[in-house]
């Protein structure tokens, strides 16, 4: 038997990791030891023991094989905060595929030394009276720099202490002398930390509804009783979900414990922030994409030491190292932006429940359109499920009115606003009421359709929207599948068939034709670039200085806007028509946020949505605001089709800088997963195979896996990558991984240096 040899490394820290030092594994380890384990170790010339954690094995030694020190011993039940993080590491490497060492710079925070002028303050501490005495004694001394200072704070209790050490030109000495003497203070003012100052008092606690009363006792009483497990809380806007939040992280902390909850950034406002600061102070802890590398690092610090025990962030707030969580929750559930698109591409769903696992924690989902994964968990009674009802706040559910865009078409209409939309435009305008006008262009890849019947040209294989690529074809993202654009409908004949084309600017200078003076407002990706541009756009149109808010997805998330009154969907087809198999999920969603912007206010809410599709049930139980019914139809057609929850996928996505190389390789590793697992190929138009869909697994134990591809990426190339991908379907997830091991290797062998193979369990999106 040959050697083993293991990395470790020394100090649990980002920087440290791509220098981790090889041990030689001992003969009584081999079997035993694996990735993320805390070993003793001899180090440094004198041999001092010290712990390290291995974080990869291999059998070839990368230094002199005589001098390489051997691993003592494994320490024992090393349930220490690092050594959770390497475990969990190890699971995300696992689960969703990638190396130890991005694995591990995912769950650590990188070392930084945090610059805290930016957010340092000096506030005076003297009273009005003793400052001025001060000041005159300064001035007889001669003291300008100081006299400078005392005369600025007399005017203004706080400054930012960059400006008191450049604009104002006083040295830091002087603010230390000035601060020795107790007349001034340097508060490291974090906003990050505090970004409120919270006076005190009582604050406006509303009394639990016996509904929320309900599941926090119920949570709880799982929690006390030694089996945490995760619960489902399905409740629109405004139902009460984030008060049970506060409730039940009020009831950890009162148990010792701590708290991760997750919001997706776009969602999270400064309202919910407040609530939180609200009730727990200084003890809680925002992570957001504006922090330095350094903050995060210095969040991470004051959550290992116990000086905070509430952490509020994206999905990365996940790997806040807490010694003790009691429970992670997961608002906004379904929200896409919890899934990581770059290696390991982990959701944070999945991950959140591996958290809970390893700290005995509770985990509770929350979502007012939960996705089709956590609702079919909670119908198998995996989750346990919760339902809010009404709105708290008042403020009823908006009349939907759905248009028939063939039935405008028919009657003469080629307008992009159909005669509803106009009519009610011109109503709201009239009127001073506000709109909102939604192009839910999101995952919009080209698909063609048919504006006679409202056909759309689909994959028949996959049963997703084919998207039109600049050379005519019609092609599918899955499986590669391709045809040419026809010329008429193949369902009525038409000749009316063709893509999507408008934007929101042409949107907006429609309305400016048809409405002559309006005053509009956009909001899409050209018009948000800026980093504050977003917000600004959104407190002017709040402010009323527009009447209609043009705009994409952004527009529906968080934000209340009192006084919109009608919300126009202008074509539900467009997310409709995204090539994968999410988009029926994705317009839903939209489609019920975007109608919930109606009439938050005092004022009712009228919603339209235009589409070619009515009878489509995406659209028609938006409209209806009916999510079981939508979710009953939307599971059927997972199962038949094989898709996630109830089945798994995983993409293997190959980049490649040469273009025959990349599919040379895309395709072996194909025939080799078929080969060993025994796929039943999903045949593709450029594939010369035979279906044979008819065939048993043989090859292979456990269930059939069915191969899809491999096909060039919907786009192709980026940056001169070129990019493949063919898709593994199996319902037993734990046979991807095999599969993914396998080609791991494969790809390990047959790869050049080009080259990189990269996985995506159950993925969100088609590459
Ligand atoms: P969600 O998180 O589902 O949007 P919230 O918890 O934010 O709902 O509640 C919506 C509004 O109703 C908030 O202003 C909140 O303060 C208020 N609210 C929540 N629960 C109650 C309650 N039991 N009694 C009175 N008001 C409540
Ligand atoms: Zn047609
Ligand atoms: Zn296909």
């Amino acid at each position: 038997m040959g050697e083993l040899y293991a990395d470790v490394i020394v100090d649990i820290s980002q920087e440290k990791l791509d220098k981790p030092f090889q041990y030689r594994v001992p003969e009584n380890l081999r079997g035993e030891l694996e990735t993320g384990m805390c070993v003793h170790i001899p180090f440094g010339n004198g041999n001092r023991l010290l712990k390290g954690y291995v974080v990869d094995l291999g059998s070839v030694c990368k230094f002199d094989p005589g001098r390489t020190k051997e691993i003592r011993g494994i320490v024992k039940n090393s349930a220490d905060i690092e050594g959770r993080m390497i475990a969990l590491a190890g699971w995300l490497r696992k689960n969703y595929g990638s190396t130890m060492i991005q694995a591990l710079k995912t769950v650590l925070p990188a070392r930084q030394r945090v610059k805290k002028l930016e957010h340092r303050t000096v506030r005076r501490l003297l009273g009005r009276e003793e400052t001025l005495s001060l000041l005159g004694e300064c001035r007889r001394r001669k003291q300008t720099a100081k006299e400078r200072l005392l005369q600025e704070l007399l005017t203004q209790e706080e400054i930012p202490y960059g400006w008191v050490t450049g604009k104002l030109g006083v040295s830091a000495q002087t603010v230390r002398s000035l601060e020795t003497a107790g007349a001034v203070r340097v508060e490291s003012r974090e906003s990050l930390r505090n970004p409120v100052k919270v006076a005190g008092g009582e604050e406006l606690r509303p009394r639990l509804s016996q509904a929320q009363e309900n599941i926090v006792r119920k949570v709880l009483e799982d929690y006390d009783a030694g089996r945490p497990g995760t619960c489902l809380l399905h409740g629109i806007t405004g139902s009460g979900k984030t008060e049970v939040y506060l409730k039940i992280v009020e009831e950890m902390r009162a148990r010792g414990r701590q708290a991760v909850v997750l919001i997706p950034e776009i969602a999270l406002t400064y309202q919910t922030l407040l609530r939180f600061y609200h009730r727990f102070g200084d003890r809680v802890s925002v992570l957001n994409s504006t922090l330095s590398a350094g903050e995060k690092y210095d969040q991470c610090q004051r959550a290992k030491n116990g000086e905070i025990d509430v952490i509020i962030g994206p999905r990365s707030a996940l790997f806040t190292p807490f010694p003790h969580i009691g429970v992670i929750i997961m608002d906004e559930e379904h929200e896409g932006s919890y899934k990581s698109e770059s290696s390991p591409k982990y959701h944070a769903r999945e991950t959140a429940l591996e958290v809970a696992r390893i700290h005995g924690a509770s985990v509770i989902l929350g979502s007012a359109t939960p996705s089709l994964e956590a609702y079919y968990r909670a119908q198998r009674g995996q989750y346990r499920l919760f339902t809010l009802g009404e709105r708290l706040t008042g403020g009823q559910l908006p009349v939907v009115h759905t248009v028939d865009l063939r039935r405008e078409l028919r009657e003469g209409n080629r307008s992009i606003f159909s005669r509803k939309l106009q009519a009610l435009l011109e109503d709201r305008i009239r009127k001073g009421e506000q709109s909102i006008l939604f192009l839910n262009r999101r995952g919009y890849a080209g698909f063609v359709s048919c504006r006679a019947c409202g056909q759309v040209m689909k994959c028949p294989h996959c049963d997703v929207s084919l998207a039109e690529h600049t050379n005519g074809l019609l092609v599918c993202h899955y499986c590669g599948y391709s045809q040419p654009r026809p010329g008429g409908c193949p369902a009525c004949g038409s000749k009316y068939i063709g893509g999507f084309k408008a934007g929101t600017q042409q949107i907006e200078e429609k309305l400016k034709e048809m409405f002559p003076g309006v005053r509009t407002l956009r909001m899409d990706a050209d018009t948000t670039r800026r980093k504050d541009s977003y917000a600004q756009i959104l407190s002017a149109f709040a402010g009323g200085e527009a009447d209609v808010l043009v705009g994409t997805q952004m527009i529906v998330k968080g934000h209340d806007f009192p006084r919109v009154t009608l919300v126009g969907v202008l074509a539900a087809d467009l997310s409709l028509g995204a090539g994968d198999y999410r988009a029926g999920e994705r317009t839903f969603q939209l489609l019920t946020q975007a109608v919930g912007r109606a009439g938050r206010g005092e004022l009712p809410g009228e919603a339209v949505i235009q589409t070619y599709q009515p009878d489509h049930y995406a659209v028609a139980r938006a409209a209806a605001q009916d999510y079981e019914g939508f979710y009953r139809e939307e599971i059927l057609y997972r199962d038949l089709m094989g898709y996630p929850p109830v089945s798994h996928m995983m993409a293997v996505q190959i980049f490649s800088r040469e273009e025959q190389g990349g599919r040379r390789l895309a395709e072996s590793l194909a025939e080799a997963a078929k080969g060993a697992f025994g796929g039943r190929e999903a045949p593709g138009a450029g594939s010369a195979q035979a279906l044979s869909l008819g065939e048993a697994d043989t090859s292979s134990s456990g269930p059939a896996m069915q191969l899809m591809g491999p096909a060039p990426a919907s786009i192709g190339r980026i940056n001169d990558i070129f990019r493949f991908v063919f898709y593994v379907k199996c319902p037993e997830y734990g046979k991807l991984i095999r599969i993914k091991d396998f080609l791991e290797g494969q790809a390990e062998a047959n790869q050049s240096s080009d080259e990189t193979v990269q996985f995506d369990f159950d993925p969100m999106n088609t590459l």
